[in-house]
């Protein structure tokens, strides 16, 4: 290989060329790369680093994308040549030599016979040469054209089965020597005895017992301490009872690193497939996450142009060999779609509901109707919770619906419940409606196209059906169209929707003193002591609703009766197809009455059992949406109705589950009381030694507010430990501001700093780099707070900015008016900061520091902290030694200088 390479990091830019390797200036690379193409990995992520964003190369990533579709590979140099069998690099100027091997190792693999990703690559390899992906070049001559023509991949793909709905489970009550011998077989004979798993399989199995009275199921709430293996707990009696009973159970969880962790644990408990074919444990997200096979069609047939026509071919590459079409945490990699810097994925999803069931040429094919359909038979549903939220409150079948429900993270269903059971009447939102019901306005590339369309044989078959449709059309105009963000902020708005939404937003700028004006965040106010004017447009909007939900309503009586006296040319598919339809008319017949209620409400009485209130979201000073929201004071009464009632049993477990030793706010957030439920209770103490694994530090001397020092507080504890630090923020200004600071003098010290909100990676793939390189530090907020899994020495160091006060809201100040004042706020950060400490100790053998920067941290929280954990004020100075001690081997804290509260 003879093509020059670049590497560039925060510590520099390294060219290779046939004259050597040598360290370059950013203005030498930039010129470098727009004189011939180098190779280069990850080309976002080195445009960023040197300032030049219209870089372009050839990206080792791409070809390995190409090469290796649905593998697994950590995006950076190292994980590279992990992936390839090559020896890592030992310094960054080694890098430029290892891409060049890198990319002849992934060139010779094409003309090898074993390459297990051969099959479709020629025909892909056509398309992307008349599309000029720079690689084609090198790849064209290494293919083989197949003897035989390659089948294309809507035709490879294989077909789900249909099959008989399962019966119902059997009642029955597990023994606990039964649960007992389970969970000793999935933890291995050679395993420790550990009681606390012991008990909490015992207290876990317990609600799998029959129900005692219809609408009173059995209700868990299980503290589960970090360590004790709660999730083989739980999937103990799970594949106990579903073994027993022929039933499903549903483990439900917040984030997809826990999604694969069950995947892998459940191995344990069930094989990959049963004896014909089918899988017993079966992952199933929201249809969003997965390719919709018709949109890919679309966009390789010309939908999408330029870059993203490149990443339509990727994608279909790795639709060929994915396990279960999952693009969003699934096996396509997070990466990929970074690379394109577009929302190309997302566009090869079905987010608008625009799907055509039975009447779309690959339903038999579509990865959403095999997983629906996989988990309807399966014996472990691993899914997430807002999906099981959604399911049970509009799932399109109700024997489907799960009734035996493991909530693992359960500290954040009320979250979940929170947005799953909102309102919005945003622009976003109802442009989406418009749009499903007109279609898009401008001359589209794509298939989307408006209900007319999609129901074209109903209209005329159907007078009845035709009109409603038509009318749904007429009355979709009172929707805000095409460029209306811009026409409210010129005030120029096009009818009654876009007005409403105009005064909202002139209303917020009046009011709003949240101080969010000059931070660039979003602006709202109440939605109180509005004007007569105001209030009239919110009723002419209303108006405008009602006129378009009657139609809809018309529109589903027609589909019903179609289907209730079928006509002769009315196929199973086009039953099927009409079925999809009726359902989702049906839930956004329900989202314009939930609309109608909310305008309904402005300017009378407030419902205390919501809280209203107007919005304008902005994201770095920009506006993005204009709307009114309602929200559940309390959200656990609707999910207590919809998903809890029907159920038999429920198990809401978390290793920060309830606050401190108390269990009242654990009970209330659960809403089994609205349900007349009165929940189990279990807990069983992490076995970790916190005393000699872990040391909070308190620093008292960084002064609030101050960027400089929080900056330098950052980069010396991130020297002090090596690396291996995860920086934790409330507000990603801050978060930007402190990195731009502190991450090229890190990086040139050998210490590479990564950072969400800066870097143009995922989230996910942050985490798989940061756990890859224990150099490496990361940068975050919320989600970091929670969805880190790294045990071991590449997370040894805990950072927090602050502590983490809720933002003051006026949703947060109405839930904390009557949850009890300053003690609702303490509560929550309490679990803040418990969530946070989490990340830190993850196994036996982990140790760390947790140091939060705050100058005036109130003692009451200190009970976030797992019992035994030693606490202490410190200075900044000294937080320095006691990290860099620990970097260098020494234990954590020594005994006489730890004490259990500050
Ligand atoms: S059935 Fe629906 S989601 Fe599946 S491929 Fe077809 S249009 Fe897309």
């Amino acid at each position: 290989m003879t093509l020059p390479a670049i590497h560039c990091s925060h510590g520099g830019a390294w060219l290779r060329d046939a004259s050597g390797t040598r360290a370059v200036s950013k203005g030498e690379a930039v010129m470098a790369a727009a004189d011939t193409p180098l190779l280069l990995l990850n080309a976002p992520l080195v445009a960023t680093r040197l300032g030049y964003p219209d870089l372009s190369g050839l990206d080792l990533l791409e070809l390995y994308a190409f090469i290796h579709p649905a593998r697994f590979v950590v995006p950076t140099p190292k994980g590279l040549a992990k992936a390839l069998g090559l020896a890592e690099p030992a310094s960054e100027s080694d890098i430029p030599a290892l891409l060049q091997t890198a990319a002849d190792a992934l060139l010779a693999t094409c003309e090898s016979d074993a390459w297990a990703e051969r099959e479709g690559a020629w025909s892909a390899l056509q398309s992307l040469t008349r599309m000029r992906w720079p690689w084609a070049v090198l790849l064209n001559g290494r293919i083989a054209r197949p003897e035989r023509a390659e089948r294309w991949l809507f035709s490879r793909l294989p077909e789900w089965e249909e099959a008989a709905d399962l019966p119902q489970p059997a009642q029955v009550r597990l023994e606990q020597d039964e649960v007992l011998d389970r969970l000793a077989a999935l933890t291995g004979s050679q395993a420790e005895t550990r009681p606390g798993q012991r008990a909490y399989a015992i207290e876990t199995s317990e609600v799998f017992a029959p129900r005692p009275r219809q609408g009173q199921p059995h209700v868990l709430l299980a503290q589960a301490g970090t360590g004790i293996g709660k999730t083989l707990g739980y999937l103990a009696p799970a594949s106990r009872w579903s073994e027993r009973s022929g039933g499903t159970v549903w483990v439900s969880t917040f984030t997809k690193a826990l999604q694969r962790q069950l995947r892998q644990e459940s191995r344990r408990a069930w094989p990959e497939r049963r004896p014909d074919g089918s899988r017993p444990v079966v992952v199933r997200k929201g249809r969003e996450n997965y390719l919709c096979l018709l949109n890919l069609e679309d966009a390789l047939q010309g939908g999408f142009a330029g870059r993203a026509a490149i990443l339509a071919q990727l994608v279909a590459r790795w639709a060929a060999y994915t396990r279960d079409g999952d693009v969003i945490g699934g096996d396509l990699p997070g990466w990929l779609g970074t690379l394109f810097r577009q929302r190309g994925i997302t566009a090869l999803t079905d987010r608008r509901g625009e799907c055509v069931y039975a009447g779309c040429p690959h339903y038999r094919k579509c990865f959403i109707e095999r997983a629906a359909r996989a988990s309807a038979k399966a014996d472990l549903v691993i899914g997430n919770h807002a999906l099981v939220m959604v399911n049970a409150a509009r799932g399109r079948d109700h024997a489907a619906r799960p009734t035996r429900i493991v909530f693992d993270e359960g500290h954040h269903i009320f979250d979940a419940a929170d947005s799953t059971f909102a309102v919005a009447l945003s622009g976003a939102e109802a442009i989406e409606l418009r749009r499903w019901i007109i279609g898009p306005e401008k001359a589209s590339r794509g298939r989307r196209r408006g209900l007319a369309a999609r129901l074209a044989d109903i209209a005329s078959y159907d007078e009845a059906g035709g009109r409603a449709i038509s009318a749904a059309r007429e009355a979709a105009e009172a929707l805000p169209g095409d460029g209306w963000l811009q026409r409210l902020v010129e005030n120029t708005p096009s009818g009654p929707i876009e007005e409403l939404l105009a005064a909202v937003r002139a209303l917020v700028y009046a009011r709003d003193e949240s101080g969010g004006a000059e931070a660039g965040y979003g602006l709202e106010t109440e939605a109180a002591e509005l004007e007569g004017a105001f209030v009239e447009q919110a009723q002419a909007a209303r108006a405008a609703l009602a006129d378009l939900r009657q139609p809809l309503i018309r529109l589903g009586v027609r589909l019903e009766a179609i289907l209730e006296e079928p006509p002769d040319w009315l196929d199973g598919p086009g039953r099927a197809r009409i079925e999809g339809a009726r359902h989702s008319l049906a839930w956004r017949i329900e989202l314009v009455a939930a609309w109608e209620a909310l305008l309904e409400r402005l300017g009378g009485p407030a419902d205390p059992e919501f809280v209203d209130w107007l919005a304008v979201e902005r994201s770095d000073a920009r506006e993005f949406d204009v709307g009114i929201h309602r929200r559940w004071l309390d959200p656990m009464k609707p999910f207590a109705k919809v998903v809890l009632e029907p159920a038999h049993g429920v198990v809401m477990t978390s290793a920060t589950l309830r606050d401190g030793e108390d269990w009242e706010s654990a009970i209330a957030r659960s809403g089994a009381r609205h349900i007349g439920v009165e929940p189990r209770l279990s807990a069983q103490q992490s076995p970790f030694d916190y005393a000699a694994q872990a040391a909070v530090l308190i620093v008292t001397d960084v002064p609030r507010g101050d960027i400089a020092a929080l900056a330098a507080a950052y980069g010396r504890l991130i020297e002090a430990s090596g690396g291996g630090a995860l920086g934790l923020f409330t507000a990603i200004r801050r978060l930007r501001a402190v990195h731009g600071r502190i991450a090229d003098r890190l990086a040139r010290g050998g210490l590479p700093l990564y950072a969400q909100h800066v870097d143009p990676i995922d989230t996910g793939t942050l985490v798989d780099i940061f756990r890859d390189d224990p150099a490496a530090s990361l940068l975050g907020t919320d989600a970091l707070r929670d969805g880190v899994d790294v045990p071991g020495h590449s997370l040894r160091l805990v950072v927090m900015e602050q502590v983490p006060w809720p933002r003051p809201s006026i949703l947060h100040r109405a839930r904390r008016l009557t949850g009890g004042g300053s003690a609702y706020d303490d509560a929550i950060i309490r679990a803040r900061l418990a969530q946070a400490f989490g990340r830190l100790i993850r196994g036996r053998d982990d140790s760390g520091h947790f140091v939060v920067l705050s100058p005036a941290f109130p003692s009451r929280l200190l009970t976030a902290f797992p019992p035994g954990t030693p606490v202490q004020r410190v200075t900044l100075d000294e937080a320095l030694q006691r990290v860099a001690r620990h970097g260098s081997g020494d234990g954590i804290v020594s005994p006489d200088r730890a004490q259990s509260s500050a």
